[in-house]
């Protein structure tokens, strides 16, 4: 890159951590409206029809893209359709539909378990509270707040996924590394309730679209005027991280 542009990102890093909460706000605002604007059609990616399919999808969704999960999806839902159907099946069927997902042993296993419990404890339906949710087995606050989110329309929190870590560190509205729940609470204290599942869609698919790992778009980033871009590496010159 020019050096007019390192010089440009050495500039911003003023805007953490020296900021004061309720700038910080008033940046996470900002930012939530520019997103909104470049993603008016953010929403969930993951198809389904009902709280079981979007729970069974969002396992499988682990260390997986959404485009693959949603492939395996029709052929998984055509063969099983209710909790029972799930906690019925031979694992070793429902591992062969989901191959493709990774790691699907593990997630196969969490699936049966969950729906296992669905029934003993549930009555058959996905239940609609954080604690219900979290004492299935497989189920993080990840998952858990995707469901509630856009199953349920609940906001319980907000989901931190992989693009949600990443940006956010980058955008400088959290400095923690390593902990994701660390990393929600801190985007729940300046993020509006109300807005905290839409966030998180917007975050991911800026993610997606411009803000790439590990090379992010930052030219013509509708956000570019609002971010430090903390850690992002260009040329060898990291800004603050
Ligand atoms: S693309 Fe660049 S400017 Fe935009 S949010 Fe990501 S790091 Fe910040």
């Amino acid at each position: 890159m020019a050096k007019k542009g390192v010089d440009a990102i050495r500039r911003r890093t003023y805007f953490h951590p020296m900021e004061r909460p309720q700038e910080l706000k008033t940046r996470a605002r900002k930012i939530i409206m520019r997103l909104r604007k470049a993603y008016p059609n953010a929403a969930c990616s993951l198809e389904h029809k009902n709280p079981l399919q979007l729970l069974i999808a969002t396992i499988l969704s682990a260390q997986c893209t959404d485009a693959r999960v949603n492939k395996v999806a029709p052929a998984l839902f055509a063969r099983f359709r209710t909790a029972k159907d799930f906690a019925e099946a031979p694992v070793a069927e429902i591992e062969t539909l989901v191959r493709s997902t990774g790691f699907y042993r593990n997630k196969s296993r969490s699936i049966k378990m969950s729906c296992r419990a669905i029934c003993d404890k549930f009555g058959g339906k996905v239940p609609d509270t954080m604690e219900e949710l979290l004492s299935l087995h497989g189920v993080a606050r990840k998952t858990a707040n995707v469901v509630l989110g856009n199953a349920f329309g609940k906001n319980e929190g907000v989901v931190v996924d992989t693009h949600v870590f990443r940006i956010a560190n980058r955008m400088g509205l959290t400095n923690e590394k390593k902990n994701r729940d660390k990393v929600e609470r801190h985007l729940m204290d300046f993020v509006p309730r109300k807005g905290w599942t839409e966030f998180s869609h917007l975050l991911i698919h800026h993610g997606r679209a411009v803000c790439k790992a590990p090379t992010p778009r930052c030219e013509g980033c509708p956000v570019e005027a609002l971010c430090p871009r903390a850690g992002v590496r260009v040329s060898g010159v990291a800004a603050r991280s």
